[in-house]
């Protein structure tokens, strides 16, 4: 499928986009923010790669996949568009090597041995540290005792670039009260690096909120994709 065609099939994206592009301007402008400190990162799993290729042509330069397989596929098969793969899902340890070799950031990175498993990769690689939010260990990202040693290590590791933190707001609390708490995590972790600053939060249901305390990295997907074809 060309661009173009792409876009013809992906009726109402356009619209979609700029819609959300909209609500990131009010939202930054009601926060007393520029929206130049954001970054949109279109989450496009299960999507396919056309559907990404119409984003491109939109003038969309970053997107998020969570799922290792999909995300090496996609992005080998669009090879030829300038984009930024952003990996925001829970990766396994003997996957991480893979992920870098696509992924321009790994937001996903909770532990220590995900860190080991990275040291020794070729080029240099950006990360965001991601905390768990829940009291639930089941889900993904450290406790919030663990960000200090993780985050040590992190910047410890030459081939690794801190970022910042990055979390997902649960389900069963005001998303406000969920991201203040993130943002006094980012304290912490740029009390050890001044320069990992970012904070990667905010997704279709919430990326007001997100902005509102800090998220300079937003994570949006269906408010922009549409339904998901298979969500699980
Ligand atoms: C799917 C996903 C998103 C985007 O979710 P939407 O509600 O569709 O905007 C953001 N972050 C992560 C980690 C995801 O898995």
């Amino acid at each position: 499928m060309s661009a173009t065609e792409a876009l013809v099939a992906y009726e109402g994206l356009a619209d979609r986009l700029h819609l959300v592009q909209a609500g990131i301007a009010d939202a930054c402008k009601s926060a007393g923010r520029d929206v130049s400190e954001t970054t949109l990162i279109v989450v496009t799993k299960f999507h396919p790669a056309s559907l990404v290729r119409a984003l491109a042509e939109l003038g969309v330069t970053d997107v998020g996949e969570n799922r290792h397989q999909e995300a090496q596929q996609k992005s080998g098969e669009l090879a030829d568009l300038d984009l930024n793969w952003h990996y925001i899902g829970q990766l396994q340890t003997k996957k991480a090597r893979q992920a870098a070799q696509y992924a321009s950031a790994i937001h996903s990175i909770d532990r220590a041995r995900l860190v080991e498993a990275l040291a020794p990769i070729d080029s240099r690689l950006d990360v965001f540290l991601q905390i768990n939010l829940t009291d639930d260990p089941g889900r993904g990202g450290a406790a919030p005792t663990e960000i200090e040693p993780l985050a040590e290590q992190i910047l410890a590791t030459e081939t690794l670039t801190l970022r910042g933190v990055m979390a997902v707001a649960p389900l069963e609390e005001a998303p406000e009260a969920a991201f203040a708490r993130l943002a006094g995590y980012s304290e912490r972790v740029r009390a050890l690096d001044p320069a990992a600053s970012a904070i990667s939060a905010g997704m279709t249901h919430d990326y007001a909120a997100a902005i509102a305390a800090g998220a300079t990295h937003l994570r949006i997907g269906s408010a922009i994709t549409g339904n998901r074809p298979d969500a699980r």
